[in-house]
């Protein structure tokens, strides 16, 4: 085997070593979030118990609520639930602007430095700037046109209206004091989930961006990038084709960055609780088929010479990719504003005279 070959392996080591850290790295700050929310599902459920200490057990068993009288007390349960929301939102946003900046550094640095050890080579560190990075993770390059910042505070007005319909539920006694916070505690919990699911979410977004702008930066030794999906049973669909895909079809280095927006089913992330990462061919290599590791049906793991997640799908029994594909939700990879139309377009990005444009492409990935 020529040192050659032994770089893109080498690369691809270090890749998942380095993944395996940030994966630590992001359990452990989004349990840092947990405090926050605990706080407010306590402050939610004692102002509760005040509203129904003060207004609905006082009343006799025959006391039939009027409308008005139900929605006063809804909105004296606002004004106090409120601020705390607003707190909650200002812990995790600077909290979440923190962590997914820092997440940019890391895969940017982390990719340099990968680079340089596997190719023996200098390479270029790209010269991202604190505010660069605000600014790119800030502005939205996404079709919903919603920013992690705007992500973060709907789920958060989220937790106002479920509390709001809580209280509702309780002050015309269809539901039980006890009951009633047992279900905001609940409600509050599965905000917790979504925060932390959108925090994970662009912490995976956060770190491709940052590769793909290293692999920029050294476009001279690196041919172009391809999507390593994780080969268990709980890889989705488009995420298995699209990296089977993109092993055969690399990807232009700048794909899938607010200069070349990625196209839908074939981003990372690519859903929630995507874990997939970029992984860069270096020049006058290709791809060689290396060990990698892979889960078998019993989820023990091993290692698996297979070239792509169809190879390791026939080897461990799990369904082909074609058949994942078919069986599989395709909305669940578009995001707000895109349509089914935009998930079937078969096109291919081509560089022209130092521009990308979009041209039709023969391959299908339905195939
Ligand atoms: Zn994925």
């Amino acid at each position: 085997m020529s040192w050659i070959s032994e770089a893109q392996k080498h690369y691809e080591e270090y890749v998942d070593y380095y993944t395996s850290l940030l994966d630590t790295y992001i359990d452990d700050r989004i349990l840092e979030m947990a405090p926050a929310y605990g706080q407010l599902q306590e402050m939610a459920v004692r102002h509760l118990e005040y509203v129904a200490k003060k207004y609905v057990d006082e009343q006799n068993p025959d006391f039939i609520p009027t409308r008005r009288w139900a929605k006063k007390i809804q909105e004296e349960y606002l004004t106090k639930i409120i601020p705390e929301l607003n707190l909650l939102n200002a812990k995790l946003q600077p909290f979440a602007t923190s962590v997914i900046c820092g997440t940019v550094f890391y895969g940017a640095n982390t990719t340099a430095y990968i680079l340089e050890q596997a190719a023996r080579c200098a390479v270029t560190v790209p010269n991202l700037t604190k505010s660069g990075v605000l600014g790119v993770i800030a502005n939205p390059w996404l079709p919903d046109g919603a920013t992690y910042s705007k992500r973060i505070r709907k789920s958060v007005d989220l937790v106002a209206e479920q509390a709001e319909k809580t209280v509702k539920e309780l002050v015309t006694r269809k539901m039980q004091y006890s009951d009633a916070a047992k279900e905001l505690s609940k409600r509050i919990d599965e905000s917790y989930y979504r925060g932390s699911r959108i925090i994970r979410t662009e912490m995976t977004r956060a770190n491709a961006l940052g590769t793909s702008y290293s692999l920029m930066e050294n476009a001279d030794i690196v041919e172009g990038k391809y999507r390593d999906a994780t080969f268990d049973s709980k890889t989705s669909a488009y995420c298995a084709a699209d990296a089977d895909y993109s092993k055969k079809y690399p990807y232009d280095l700048d794909y899938d960055t607010p200069m070349n927006p990625g196209l839908p089913g074939r981003r990372i992330p690519n859903h929630p609780h995507c874990r997939c990462r970029w992984v860069a061919i270096l020049s006058g290599l290709g791809i060689k088929n290396r060990q990698k590791a892979a889960f078998d049906k019993n989820d023990e793991l091993y290692y698996t010479k297979a070239a792509s997640y169809d190879e390791y799908a026939k080897e461990v029994g799990l369904p082909s990719v074609k058949d994942m594909v078919n069986a599989d939700n395709p909305k669940k990879y578009l995001r707000p504003g895109e349509t089914m139309e935009d998930l079937r377009k078969q096109v291919e990005r081509k560089r022209f005279n130092g521009q990308i444009i979009t041209v039709p492409l023969g391959l299908d990935i339905h195939n």
